[in-house]
């Protein structure tokens, strides 16, 4: 069977096989590339780490005050004792790349599974006193296998349908369509009615049992984005340095930032989302079929609403709950981090996170409050603290992760994928890992290599 990951190597050694048979990118053999690479996040990062290793002059540009992009670890209470995420959260049990670099630094893992609670139609469920239908299990864990058997066209058939439709054609029934929409929107940060079936099957048939849903860094993910940049070292990276535009000569490119500062390089690493890229004035000009993929991605719409509460009512510190209210669903943020407080994040997404990111605090606390009333009662007058962050407003991304929707996955990832003359792109967005770190990192990773191999 090809995997995701199979089908993006097979595109990148397409992209090299273009990329060297064009003149322009021929340099000076006696001297290093200068690279600078766009974008400060864990793509960008874990480029520039893999081109320092080679000695290779690096510069790292980035838009923000701070390093990390999507990855932003919080402090939430006054003691500081307790760490939450307001971006990326799980590392999963596959993602090796960035097992590997918390082991390289020295960066403790600790196991961040829950075990799912239920509040549909205002009746609350225990973990383990609800589920799918048999039925459906068995219905579902077919379709898995017969997944791995799948032709090339029968995947691209399957990248022409959504999810949703996927599944009613496959027979699931009302109560079970539910539940999958309220779990399985929170892999995706939408509606399962705007994603293509192929990404969505193949993040259930390739990941680990819990859905990459498995670890999570001591301290707060923010610790790796800071050991990488330590080790590229601070002052190669250039905060408050958003990047205007990017202009290809026959002999050099020069990288302008909005704050009127130039650099001059051979090459180009652009780890930035697409709606960042398609801002910047490039010369020469993006392909056409380029620029309409920039516009045709989307990203989903998550709103992260922490609520820090005087005490853990909940009992249990691998809690995780699913309701079919705006507040959508929470998990134990401050799980296995001691203190007699605790917090809970009501994720929510699509429409739902849309209306919750415009409202007030006070509407918040009466959302988060009515949806928990069904299992623990009156719980407004616990909380201590509320910080929200909307992701669909980011300045910088407008989105948490991209969704490719129908017909798109094999369409529009190969073209957003392919370097433009000097040029390199990575980022979550074209990742066998797409929407995850992993993905950010090992994108990076291979767009460096990209660079060392000319
Ligand atoms: C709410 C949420 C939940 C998530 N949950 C998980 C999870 O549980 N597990 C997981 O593995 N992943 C998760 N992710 C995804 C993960 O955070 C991303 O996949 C990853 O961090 C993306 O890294 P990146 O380097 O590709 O992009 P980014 O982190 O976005 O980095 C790109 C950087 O480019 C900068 N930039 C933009 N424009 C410019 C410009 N013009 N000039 C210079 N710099 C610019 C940005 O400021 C940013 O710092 C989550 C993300 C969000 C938002």
């Amino acid at each position: 069977m090809t995997t995701r990951r199979e089908f993006l190597q097979q595109s990148a050694i397409l992209s090299a096989g273009i990329m060297l048979s064009d003149k322009m990118f021929s340099q000076s053999k006696n001297r290093k590339p200068r690279v600078v690479v766009l974008g400060a996040g864990l793509a960008g990062l874990a480029a520039a780490y893999e081109l320092t290793k080679q000695n290779i002059e690096v510069v790292v540009l980035e838009a923000r005050n701070r390093i990390g992009g999507r990855v932003l670890s919080h402090e939430i209470d006054s003691d500081k004792k307790l760490t939450i995420e307001l971006g990326a959260e799980w590392v999963g049990n596959s993602h090796e790349r960035v097992i590997a670099l918390c082991k390289e630094f020295n960066l403790e893992l600790f196991n961040n599974q829950f075990e799912t609670h239920l509040i549909y139609k205002n009746e609350y469920s225990p973990s383990g006193k609800w589920g799918y239908s048999e039925e459906w299990n068995a219905k579902f864990g077919k379709l898995l296998a017969e997944f791995g058997k799948m032709s090339e066209s029968q995947k691209r058939a399957l990248d022409k349908t959504d999810w949703w439709r996927y599944l009613m054609n496959n027979g699931i029934s009302e109560r079970d369509l539910d539940l999958r929409e309220l779990a399985d929107s929170t892999d995706f940060g939408e509606s399962i009615r705007h994603v293509s079936g192929y990404p969505a099957i193949t993040e259930y048939a390739e990941s680990s049992p819990k859905n990459e849903m498995d670890l999570k860094i001591r301290g707060g993910n923010s610790r790796l984005p800071h050991a990488v940049a330590e080790k590229i070292g601070l002052d190669k990276i250039k905060l408050q340095h958003k990047v205007t535009s990017v202009k290809q000569e026959t002999k050099s490119t020069t990288v302008t930032c909005e704050n009127g500062s130039t650099f001059l390089c051979d090459f180009v690493i652009c780890t930035i989302p697409t709606f960042a890229i398609g801002k910047i004035h490039w010369l020469p000009e993006l392909p056409k079929e380029k620029v309409a993929a920039l516009n045709a991605l989307q990203y989903s719409r998550i709103n992260k609403h922490a609520v820090l509460f005087d005490e853990r009512f909940w009992n249990d510190e691998a809690f995780d709950l699913l309701t079919d209210s705006n507040a959508h669903y929470f998990y134990h943020a401050t799980k296995s981090q001691e203190s007699g407080q605790g917090v809970l994040i009501s994720y929510s997404i699509g429409d739902k996170a849309d209306v919750i990111a415009r409202q007030n605090n006070e509407y918040r606390k009466r959302i988060v409050a009515d949806a928990l009333r069904p299992g623990f009662g009156d719980v407004a007058e616990k909380i201590v603290r509320q910080v929200n962050y909307y992701w669909g407003n980011d300045p910088h991304s407008m989105g948490a992760y991209a969704i490719y929707g129908k017909d798109q996955w094999f369409t529009l990832q190969p073209v957003l994928a392919k370097p433009h003359r000097r040029v390199f792109f990575a980022g979550e967005h074209i990742a066998d890992w797409q929407g995850f770190m992993e993905g950010a990192v090992v994108t990076g990773e291979d767009a460096a290599k990209a660079v060392l191999n000319l």
